[in-house]
């Protein structure tokens, strides 16, 4: 589906089929118009496998980094790493998206740091402020901290899953940021 997604479309897929993983990121980059260099790496090879072009992912980043750091230094420090991602530089390896286990598994978030996975790298009370300040169910909240607690982070995003989506089972294995969003895609169009 390369292509297939442009930037003002962003805000409200964000809303309705990315993974909570990855609206904690759009979502802090929307406000504090920065992101670290784990949170920038995750979240634009995301949203390079959803479809936002280079062109596209330049002018995004842009318009949200310049805000912070100013246009010079978005030009010098920071483009470049955004076609690095897209294989127009440096080796010109062709970068795929992180997976769910490599999220889970490595570069453990610091304070200040909004990559990770939601489930493995928040603190479980606060995850429960979280989904019961987005107004879902006590007994849904339960079920999703609960899998947390056992250390089971995909069964969770996979519960979340079918609550935010309204399925009432997944009919998939979760690996992957990016086929959570592709299956609530199919679900909504
Ligand atoms: Fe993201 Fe995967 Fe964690 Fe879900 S389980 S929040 S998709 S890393």
């Amino acid at each position: 589906n390369a292509g297939a997604v442009t930037i003002d479309m962003l805000d409200p897929l964000s809303r309705k089929s990315f993974p909570p993983c990855m609206q904690q990121l759009h979502q802090s980059l929307r406000q504090n118009h920065h992101l670290r260099y784990g949170g920038r790496l995750q979240y634009g090879l995301f949203l390079k496998g959803i479809g936002l072009l280079l062109e596209d992912a330049l002018r995004f980043w842009g318009a949200e980094l310049s805000q912070s750091v100013g246009i010079d230094k978005f030009q010098k420090a920071y483009a470049y790493n955004i076609r690095y991602n897209y294989g127009k530089e440096g080796k010109r390896a062709n970068f795929t998206p992180y997976s769910c286990a490599k999220i889970i598994l490595s570069n453990h978030p610091a304070n200040g740091d909004y990559h990770g996975c939601v489930f493995r790298h928040t603190d479980p009370a606060l995850l429960r402020q979280k989904f019961q300040g987005q107004g879902m169910a006590a007994e849904n909240v339960a079920k999703i901290v609960n899998y947390v607690t056992e250390g089971h982070y995909q069964l969770a995003c996979m519960k979340h899953f079918e609550i935010t989506q309204g399925v009432k089972e997944c009919s998939f294995g979760l690996q992957h940021p990016n086929q959570y969003f592709e299956e609530s895609q199919k679900i909504l169009n």
